[in-house]
């Protein structure tokens, strides 16, 4: 008899150190997907959802690229099962971009009247000391600030 194909996942080396904090970030972000916004602006709700994103990517970044704890059949693992933003963790990589909060952000088509967004905007180069970015709440992600 032909043994029956399972689509169980493999978990490589090093998953169940991980998984704990992965799961509890998931189950903040159904939570925040399942709020009932009241009382808030459409864009702002959406910033919970946002931050655990943001969240979930920079602890598998950190991991494998600052404390250097997971190895990288891991950290690939994370990235293609979508525990982790690829394309995010691209621009921390590059000089500039290693607090970016999200990828809208320097979305210019986004921005009706500049390149990018305020919150990439150094704090000694713009006029407001409190900010809060329209898309997803970040206070000021510009390296150096
Ligand atoms: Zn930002
Ligand atoms: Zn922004």
């Amino acid at each position: 008899m032909p043994k029956i194909k399972t689509s169980r996942v493999k978990y490589p080396e090093g998953w169940e150190l991980i998984e704990p904090t992965l799961r509890d970030l998931e189950a903040k972000m159904r939570e925040a997907e399942n709020d009932t916004h009241d009382g808030k602006r459409k864009c702002e709700a959406l910033w919970p959802i946002f931050r655990i994103s943001h969240q979930k990517s920079r602890y598998i970044y950190d991991l494998y690229y600052r404390r250097k704890e997971i190895k990288r059949e891991l950290y690939e693992f994370c990235l293609d099962q979508g525990y982790a933003d690829k394309n995010l963790i691209a621009k921390w990589k590059k000089p500039g971009y290693e607090r970016l909060c999200c990828l809208r952000c320097i979305q210019t088509r986004d921005h009706n009247f500049a390149t990018t967004c305020v919150c990439r905007v150094p704090k000694h180069l713009r006029e407001e000391t409190v900010i809060e970015c329209v898309h997803c709440g970040c206070k000021g992600c510009a390296s150096g600030d």
